[in-house]
C-alpha cells in the first residue's frame, strides 16, 4: 500500500472493536455491514490523524490491520481534536458519532 498510513484487510476482520477501541487518535470507526460476521467491519475514516503508534496492528487478534512503516509514510502528530474525537467514537459504541458523519 502506497500513501497510506493504516488499512483494513476486510476479508480478516471479525469486527472486535478492539482497534477502534485502542486507537488514541480517533483514525478507526466500525462500520455497520450485514455482510460481515458479527455485522460490522473496521475502517480507516480519518487516515490524516493517524499517528502511526501501531496500537492498533499489535492488538487486532485476526492480523487485519497494518500500519506503514514510519519511513514509508509522513504521519500526523497527536492532537486535541483527534483525542476528543477518539473519545467521542468509544462513547459512540465505536460507530461514527452523527457530528462527524455530517462532515464526511
Ligand atoms: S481489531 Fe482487527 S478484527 Fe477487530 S475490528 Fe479491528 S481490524 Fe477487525
Ligand atoms: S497506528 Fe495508532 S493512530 Fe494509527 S490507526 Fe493505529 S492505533 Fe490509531
Amino acid at each position: 500500500m502506497e500513501n497510506v498510513p493504516v488499512w483494513v484487510d476486510e476479508k480478516r476482520c471479525k469486527g472486535c472493536d478492539i482497534c477502534v477501541s485502542v486507537c488514541p487518535a480517533g483514525v478507526l470507526v466500525m462500520r455497520l455491514d450485514s455482510k460481515m460476521v458479527l455485522g460490522k467491519v473496521a475502517e480507516v475514516s480519518f487516515p490524516e490523524s493517524c499517528i502511526g503508534c501501531k496500537e492498533c496492528e499489535l492488538h487486532c487478534p485476526d492480523f487485519a490491520i497494518f500500519v506503514a512503516e514510519k519511513d514509508a509514510f509522513k504521519f500526523a502528530k497527536i492532537n486535541q481534536e483527534a483525542k476528543m474525537r477518539g473519545e467521542q467514537i468509544k462513547a459512540n459504541g465505536f460507530l461514527m458519532p452523527q457530528e462527524y458523519k455530517e462532515n464526511k
